[in-house]
């Protein structure tokens, strides 16, 4: 019973302690084609964020003319020409799975990209540390400034890079409760000191999370905060394009001295420039690791290394892990896009795709639904005939009100009566952006059977465009 405990001894004798001090990442700027490519993600990334609150949509003056707004007293979301209402969560649903779905092809074909160049940890560490190279230059300026002694120069540094960061963390902040109300009504109420609680509550909660993920949690948000990597793990498989170190010829690794002989040897100098530009601080030489979030960084470092020595590029490359271990015997290396998994992710992305345009484009503008009285589920009526009472619940997501003609079909000899309309014309108004209760009788004589059960239907007819609106309803006697 005791080997276990003494398994976790450590060499000399002592308990291993399980808290591993944090260890501060200096990533070092890298040049090439997909720190290029990163930088026009975040740009565009960052722009979409900002931009899209302030972005107008003309719906009618009495609705809310913001593009993409996430109305919560209203209890509606637009974004653009799409209104859904609480009724239509369905939408949402659909479009959270389809999002899912692409995360999963993505992956599937190209590991980590979504990691690497688009999540907002990332796209904003990024724009951190690039505000941190602007006042404190690159690494290794960083790591001698912060390894001396406190002076004027790296007091003003230190203060304005923070200062800078709390302003980007603020927009951030800023903007996202941009999403839920009227911008540039928020916006003058905010800086007027005139906006709710929340407002400012919310805007400072998103300020503190933006300076402290971004400033600095950064590379440990993705290795001990995000389940992604855990989950993604399950979604590659041995054909994915991975960044991947090909061991195969850089083995065995050694300092090259200019001019000398590449025989025996890999293509590997050691130069350790994969390692200082990694945002996450690992080396991609030890082969897949779950903090690894595919930058591609460590690509262009060692690229620019393989230009300087003389050699081909790819050394460190988007590969499979299929060719790493085929190439290494010797086999030819290809590329398997089209297999099973990118197939069954593709499927249902089409499939969920199609649900989602038939769903928007057959979404009915009117919403009628029926509830039955359930007690008493009918009257019987001294002269023999049965009354059913109803409640008609009608949603008009038109901008425009609604003069609706209700009737009956199936139900022959049946007299139909709307509770309070005291024209009989059974016509009902329904206001726009509106829901509408409704009560309604409906009697059948004795002589029609009264005592049966009949299923129906409420038609209700738009007077304006002639459009009719169905729901089935069942009309229950005392002897069915
Ligand atoms: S190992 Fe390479 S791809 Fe992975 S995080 Fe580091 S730099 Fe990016
Ligand atoms: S940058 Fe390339 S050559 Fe330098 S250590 Fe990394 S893999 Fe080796």
């Amino acid at each position: 019973m005791d080997a276990p405990t003494d398994m976790l001894r450590t060499p000399t004798g002592g308990k291993p302690s399980l808290y591993a001090r944090h260890q501060k990442v200096y990533p070092k700027l890298a040049h090439g084609r997909f720190r290029q490519l990163k930088w026009l993600v975040m740009a565009v990334t960052l722009m979409i964020y900002y931009v899209t609150p302030w972005l107008r949509w003309d719906r009618g003056e009495a609705f809310p003319d913001q593009a993409v707004l996430i109305d919560i007293p209203a209890r509606r979301f637009y974004f653009f020409f799409i209104e859904i209402w609480p009724q239509q969560i369905y939408l949402l649903a659909g479009l959270l799975i389809f999002a899912a779905l692409v995360l999963f092809l993505v992956t599937s074909v190209a590991g980590r990209v979504w990691c690497g160049y688009t999540c907002p940890q990332t796209v904003w560490t990024d724009l951190f540390v690039m505000i941190e190279r602007v006042f404190e230059g690159d690494r290794s300026e960083r790591i001698r400034r912060d390894r001396g002694p406190l002076t004027l120069d790296k007091l003003w540094r230190k203060t304005t890079k923070h200062a800078v960061w709390l302003l980007v963390a603020m927009g951030t902040g800023g903007a996202w409760i941009f999403y839920f109300v009227d911008a540039p009504t928020l916006l003058n109420r905010l800086f007027s000191f005139e906006a709710s609680t929340p407002a400012y509550v919310f805007a400072g909660l998103f300020t503190l999370t933006t300076y402290v993920l971004g400033g600095f949690a950064r590379e440990q948000v993705c290795t001990y905060m995000c389940p992604w990597p855990r989950i993604q793990a399950g979604l590659q498989d041995e054909h994915s394009l991975l960044v991947t170190y090909r061991a195969w010829r850089g083995e065995t690794r050694a300092p090259y001295a200019k001019g000398a002989d590449w025989s025996g040897r890999g293509h590997c100098i050691d130069c350790g420039n994969c390692v200082t530009v990694c945002p996450q601080g690992i080396d991609i030489r030890d082969g897949q690791q779950l903090p690894c979030i595919g930058c591609a960084l460590c690509i262009d470092a060692c690229d620019s290394v393989m230009d300087k020595v003389g050699l081909p590029r790819g050394l460190v490359a988007y590969d499979t892990l299929e060719n790493l271990s085929s190439k290494a015997t010797g086999a030819a290396a290809r590329i398997r896009l089209i297999r099973p998994r990118t197939l069954l992710y593709g499927g249902l992305l089409l499939f969920v795709a199609g649900l989602m345009a038939v769903a928007l484009a057959t979404a009915s503008k009117l919403d009628v639904t029926v509830l039955h009285d359930r007690n008493p589920l009918f009257v019987a009526l001294t002269d023999g005939g049965t009354r059913n009472g109803y409640t008609l619940k009608i949603v008009n997501r038109t901008h425009d009100t609604r003069h609706l003609a209700l009737s009956l079909e199936d139900l022959p000899d049946a007299t139909l009566t709307i509770v309070g309309d005291d024209s009989h014309e059974n016509l009902i108004v329904a206001r726009s952006d509106d829901l509408r209760s409704v009560r309604v009788f409906v009697t059948l004589p004795r002589e029609r059977h009264a005592r049966e059960r009949h299923e129906f239907t409420f038609a209700l007819t738009d007077h304006d465009s002639g459009l009719t609106s169905r729901v089935d309803a069942v009309f229950n006697g005392p002897g069915q």
